[in-house]
């Protein structure tokens, strides 16, 4: 008889302060020395077809377990679907409601403050998720013993701002910086061979705004995105199929995408989210 094998897709090695491979001793142990949970909101949904449906989670994910090296935070992911309703005409795509994302991590952070945990970062990687982060993380603060902060109001003092002046393109959805950041994060995952030039098509009056919302014009850019990327049933022509047969929401080929912008970005919001968490600390008198 042969040896026992043991399963042979199994790759992962255990990742510190990463809730899902922790044991019950480990978060004691890791409660006497913090509090402190980072919660990634993600989304599963078409990102054309050189990245996975996955990215979203994937990265934040990844982004929350470099960021839990560094400091004591616990990273606690317990949904992968986000709000998404615009991507639906791409096969994979799954979308749930605001309500539900805020119960289930309205019930998640209950249950954490029922262990011992009191303050909260959520980690958002999916723009259609931005407003739902808003609202829960003052939910919590309303309702529950916890403090909630949003990660990126958080790092945003600890962040250069990009310089946006020589930019000339659009680069969002399944663009050139999330292909980079993907390179960098899940590797293995991203197929860059296949990456093709998103074809983009606005509606007339979208297009039209387009040069000022590349140079973050604010009220260009707060229209623009008020009415971008909704769903099919809204009539506004922004899903993302009227818009793009690749998937890709941007005017960019992801392929220009590199490794080293993706390092380097990654690296600079592992460094805000540092700064913060330590001035989190330093103003709560809290020590690592
Ligand atoms: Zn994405």
């Amino acid at each position: 008889m042969a040896a026992a094998q043991t399963n042979p897709l199994w790759k992962e090695a255990k990742i510190k302060n990463y809730l899902p491979h922790m044991t019950v001793p480990e978060v004691e142990s890791f409660l006497e020395r913090s509090d402190m949970v980072i919660i990634p909101i993600g989304a599963l949904e078409q990102h054309s077809s050189h990245l996975p449906i996955g990215t979203d989670f994937i990265n934040g994910v990844e982004l929350c377990k470099l960021i839990a090296q560094e400091r004591e935070v616990l990273v606690a992911p317990v949904l992968m679907a986000g709000q998404s309703p615009y991507h639906m005409a791409f096969p994979g795509t799954i979308s749930l409601s605001a309500e539900t994302i805020v119960k289930v991590h309205m019930e998640t952070v209950e249950s954490l403050v029922q262990n011992g945990f009191k303050r909260f970062i959520f980690m958002n990687s999916h723009g259609g998720n931005r407003a739902i982060t808003t609202f829960l993380v003052d939910q919590i603060n309303q309702k529950t013993a916890a403090v909630a902060v949003d990660f990126s109001v958080a790092v945003s003092p600890f962040l250069k701002p990009e310089n946006t002046k020589n930019t000339t393109s659009l680069d969002r959805h399944a663009g050139v910086s999330e292909t980079c950041d993907s390179l960098y994060l899940m590797p293995s995952l991203v197929e860059i061979e296949r990456a093709t030039d998103p074809g983009m098509k606005l509606p007339k009056h979208l297009e039209k705004m387009l040069p000022e919302v590349i140079k973050e014009e604010p009220t260009a850019k707060l229209l623009f995105l008020s009415e971008a990327l909704k769903a099919e049933e809204t009539g506004k022509k922004t899903s993302t199929i009227e818009m793009t047969k690749t998937g890709v929401w941007g005017d960019l080929n992801p392929k220009q995408a590199t490794l080293e912008r993706g390092e380097e970005r990654v690296s600079k919001m592992v460094a805000a989210c540092r700064g913060f968490i330590d001035k989190w600390n330093e103003l709560t008198q809290q020590t690592i």
